[in-house]
């Protein structure tokens, strides 16, 4: 059975501070981590026990992960599973990367996020190096505010010509964005506009629940992260069964890593085997009659 699962444990604390975020700058004690590496360790043993699977699986921790060792072995032994196809994460790249050398390249993808105001470039770059010479598929993005344009243009100048840089639309500033300012980040992304757009969802058929879901650190499951009834919990037996095709109950899906698996959208055609990594595979004229730059979202 294909099975795609999002893994967001208890942690949430992160090493950076975005003013946007509600995680910036907060710490775990010892407790709350040790409470986390439990469940991520637990989590890793039932995927290796999933024999007769072939999995795919996305750590969005709220904050970030990658500073803990845990979370550095378990990517490295998922990625060794012969039933994970991918294992990926997402993550602000600030972590030692000594330990990917030990990963297996061909599973374990990362999807970077660059700050400006927590990292210098020279060093975020130096930290993608890692990656690329190691042949490590990963994504990278910015946050599209205005301010960072200067740093986006030089990131994408110093980046590999072949690493996709993506912008995530901020989407309580749309309706203030200059034109130019939209024309610049089109300009980087090619789907960002995509990004700027609350997706209709509601009724609407939806690979979360049936082969993609969310668990936590106890192993509830969800379909997606935005909905929040649990549908079964993958450490019960017969956790399987709750699998099934079901029409969406929110009105709108407005994140990537949801509306990614929105059937009427036909991303899966867009992005392929790098769905999870936020890789497009190269289609991007998919979207030119679905999304038209001027009429892309001011949905907030
Ligand atoms: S790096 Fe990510 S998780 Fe950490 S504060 Fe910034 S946006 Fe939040
Ligand atoms: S459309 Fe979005 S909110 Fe609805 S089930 Fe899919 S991922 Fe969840």
């Amino acid at each position: 059975m294909p099975l795609t699962i999002l893994y967001r444990g208890p942690l949430n604390s992160c090493n950076y501070g975005c003013e946007y975020c509600p995680f910036a700058k907060q710490s775990a004690n010892v407790s709350q981590l040790a409470e986390d590496r439990v469940a991520l360790e637990r989590f890793t043993r039932w995927i290796a026990a999933q024999t007769n699977d072939k999995l795919a699986i996305l750590f969005t921790p709220w904050g970030e992960a990658l500073i803990y060792d845990w979370y550095q072995t378990a990517l490295s032994q998922l990625s060794h599973l012969p039933n994970v196809k991918k294992v990926a994460i997402q993550t602000n790249l600030s972590a030692d990367l000594d330990w990917v050398k030990g990963a297996n390249p061909q599973t374990l993808a990362f999807w970077a996020t660059f700050h400006p105001e927590w990292v210098s470039r020279p060093d975020f770059l130096r930290q993608c190096q890692i990656l690329n010479d190691c042949q490590f598929k990963f994504s990278v993005g910015v946050v599209g505010f205005a301010k960072f344009k200067a740093e986006i243009a030089a990131l994408r100048q110093e980046l590999p010509p072949h690493i996709y840089l993506w912008i995530n639309a901020v989407k309580r500033d749309l309706a203030t964005l200059s034109l130019a300012d939209r024309r610049f980040f089109e300009q980087i992304d090619p789907l960002y506009p995509l990004n700027t757009r609350d997706y209709p969802s509601l009724g609407k058929f939806c690979r979360a629940g049936s082969s993609v879901i969310s668990v936590d650190g106890d192993g509830t499951m969800r379909r997606c992260h935005f909905i929040k009834e649990p549908i079964g919990n993958i450490y019960d037996r017969n956790f399987a069964e709750a699998l099934c095709d079901r029409p969406c109950s929110n009105a709108t899906c407005h994140c990537h890593i949801g509306y990614v698996h929105l059937d009427y959208l036909h991303l899966d055609r867009v992005f392929g085997d790098g769905i999870l990594e936020r890789i497009p595979q190269g289609q991007f004229s998919v979207f030119d009659s679905l999304i038209p730059f001027e009429s892309s979202g001011r949905s907030k």
